[in-house]
């Protein structure tokens, strides 16, 4: 059933955001407060539902929350997220449900930014969708015909773990050589850059260096376009979707980006049409973590 007025919220490593979201994707009152992902698992645990007893009124039917991975969206059981140390096989979903007497699921942040961005954003009436968010690590969510796609155990979609260089020296934090993360997300751009430019040490000033024309900054996106094109181009190849967004930090360099993978994408893949498959930036900055939460609980 797809719910009316949810309540939305995002946990994060620092903060929590919660808000009431309606079905045009306005978002009522929004609270933050902090995790206290150091402290015991009872006070982030308190810090969640006292987020929910800020936002919840009489006609709320449901309550989404995205929270840092790995979880299990089937069962809403968070697992052993590194952000937050704490927190080991937290059955959060049943929790909550139980609380409040409400409907609640649990999903990752990637999955619910794109299912998202497919309600309310940059992929609105779209069946199938890739969403990538391009931030200091690289995360992905697959809409498939209206739907997310979990997976067997809920841990599809780990879109920057695809390896792309088998014999890189670079591992990954996940363990594996050559993943998209660990060559071409931001933090992967920003300690190429740095050897040739220690002024280029964020992906922002690597961007802003490239538009001004400066060559180090310029030839660092280049390679990085390369790399993100023959990774699209193989996800092209596999999903074949309407339409691909980007979000994250990294996306906010903006046309000189997204014009070079649009340009190269189609390329690399033996799909005929890929020239025509949209790669446009994300539509949710502000809230996304909210509206995500809440999407997951208005999926048709
Ligand atoms: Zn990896």
């Amino acid at each position: 059933m797809t719910h009316r007025l949810v309540v939305g919220v995002d946990i994060g490593g620092t903060k929590i955001a919660a808000a009431r979201v309606d079905g045009q994707a306005r978002v009522n009152a929004p609270v933050t407060l902090p995790t206290l992902a150091g402290q015991p698992f009872e006070a982030s645990l308190d810090q969640v539902y006292r987020s929910i007893d800020r936002c919840l009124t009489a006609d709320t039917s449901a309550i989404g929350i995205c929270a840092p991975g790995p979880l299990n969206p089937r069962t809403g059981v968070v697992l052993n997220p590194p952000n937050l140390p704490q927190w080991r096989n937290v059955p959060l979903a049943k929790l909550v449900t139980e609380r409040y007497s409400l409907p609640c699921r649990v999903e990752n942040d990637a999955n619910a930014a794109g299912l998202a961005e497919v309600l309310f954003g940059a992929a609105r009436g779209m069946a199938s969708v890739l969403y990538v968010t391009l931030s200091t690590g690289i995360g992905a969510g697959i809409i498939l015909d209206g739907r997310i796609y979990h997976g067997k155990n809920g841990a599809a979609a780990e879109g920057g773990h695809v390896t792309i260089d088998w014999r890189s020296e670079r591992i990954c934090n996940c363990g594996t050589p050559g993943c998209v993360e660990a060559l071409a997300s931001g933090t992967a751009m920003a300690a190429r850059a740095v050897l040739r430019d220690p002024a280029l040490d964020t992906a922002e000033r690597i961007g802003q260096a490239a538009a001004s024309g400066d060559a180090a900054a310029n030839a660092i996106l280049e390679e990085t376009c390369d790399m993100l094109s023959a990774w699209l181009g193989s996800m092209v190849s596999l999903l074949d979707p309407d339409m691909i967004v980007i979000g994250g930090g990294v996306a906010r360099i903006g046309d000189p980006l997204f014009l070079r993978l649009r340009e190269r994408m189609p390329k690399r893949t033996i799909n005929q049409f890929a020239a025509h498959t949209p790669i446009v930036p994300a539509l949710l900055a502000e809230h996304v973590g909210i509206l995500g939460a809440a999407a997951v609980m208005m999926e048709p």
